[in-house]
């Protein structure tokens, strides 16, 4: 992955807890870091003798021409206070161009989108897309701890004048209603199923509302998810081996049929670099998802799949830093959607 050094043009303080950190575009940037409501950024930042790659979404919206990302601090967690209490407007930070799948494709269905906290970023990027360039109906649900972690509420609340007959936010607020659980949200969606679900906020919330809503018949088609999954979150097993002697596999990858011989203990993506070959990657800690590739044929095991949903396994999905082969005819597509 190519990383281009871009500079903080903007830092605004959303809560005492987030800041928004916009970066200038000029020249070749421009198009190389186009991007689709609901993408991320992925940033390099210098750690002691090391660096930290951290994912952050896009919260400002194509329509806007600016590349904003909010961060919210996390107890303790590096990335999230370096750039809250030390980055300067004029600083440069090395970021790669966006990516990511939590993306509204279809464009006829209303949406719903159940986000807290900093889950807000990539929502409020495709709220404001959608409502400026569709007849969509919109609604949104927003759980934070209480009124002042509310990041965006100006920005919801001018949103919800400016279209009032299509968007509709609700705030559930921690301290006067209580934490959200499974009835909390089949309430709020109250039987209007024919819609495209958007959920984006700390694991529990995500699982719980996820849960929620196919409890009540939403097919896992309609529902995307983004895991703000951090380095401890993880649970990579990394112990996990196969006994497979299998010398190489195929991949397709910018329209050419390559055999890869395989490394033993590598996993699909080792191996590839190994060779020269680069499909697009980030994390290598299935965290960011940008390494999902489609399987046309064969067995793996992945050593963690969390982000990956059922209805992305069933379309062969897979994340090329966790697969380990498990059989001898193993080929990858990585040119697919
Ligand atoms: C696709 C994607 C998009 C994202 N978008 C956003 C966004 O828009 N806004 C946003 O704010 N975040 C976003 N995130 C989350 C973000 O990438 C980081 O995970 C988050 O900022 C925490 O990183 P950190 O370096 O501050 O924390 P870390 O240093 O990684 O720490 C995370 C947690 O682990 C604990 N910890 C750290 N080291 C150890 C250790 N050695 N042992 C035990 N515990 C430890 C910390 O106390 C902390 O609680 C996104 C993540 C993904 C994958």
């Amino acid at each position: 992955m190519n990383f281009y050094p871009l500079v903080v043009s903007d830092i605004v303080d959303e809560t005492s807890l987030a800041k928004s950190f916009t970066f200038k575009l000029e020249g070749k940037y421009q198009s190389l870091f186009q991007f689709q409501a609901g993408q991320f950024l992925s940033l390099r930042l210098p750690w002691e003798d090391s660096y930290l790659d951290r994912c952050y979404s896009l919260s400002s919206s194509p329509d806007q021409e600016l590349l904003t990302i909010t961060v919210k601090r996390v107890k303790d967690g590096r990335a999230s206070n370096l750039l809250n209490d030390n980055i300067k407007i004029g600083d440069i930070i090395d970021i790669a161009p966006p990516s990511g799948r939590f993306v509204p494709t279809n464009n006829k269905r209303p949406l719903t989108l159940f986000a807290a906290g900093s889950g807000i970023t990539p929502v409020i990027s495709i709220i404001k897309h959608t409502l400026a360039n569709t007849q969509l109906a919109v609604t949104l649900f927003y759980a934070n701890s209480n009124e002042q972690q509310i990041i965006f509420k100006q920005q919801l609340d001018a949103l919800g004048q400016q279209y009032p007959e299509r968007f509709n936010c609700h705030h559930h607020l921690s301290n006067e209603h209580g934490r959200v659980n499974e009835t909390t949200v089949t309430d709020f969606v109250n039987d209007q199923l024919e819609q495209d679900f958007f959920i984006c906020g700390p694991s529990p919330f995500m699982d719980l509302t996820e849960k929620a809503i196919q409890k009540l018949g939403v097919s896992d088609q309609a529902i995307f998810i983004e895991r703000f999954i951090s380095d401890t979150e993880s649970t990579i097993n990394t112990d996990l081996e196969v006994d497979s002697d299998i010398k190489s596999f195929s991949a397709l990858l910018d329209g050419e049929n390559h055999t890869v011989p395989y490394i033993a203990g590598k996993t699909l993506l080792e191996s590839m670099l190994l060779h020269d070959l680069k499909p697009a990657y980030f994390c290598q800690k299935a965290r960011c998802g940008m390494c999902t590739v489609t399987k046309t044929a064969g067995n793996v095991v992945m050593r963690n799949s969390e982000i990956l949903s059922d209805s992305d396994k069933e379309k062969g999905k897979i994340l090329l830093c966790q697969s380990l082969p498990l059989s001898d005819d193993i080929s990858v597509n990585c040119d697919a959607d």
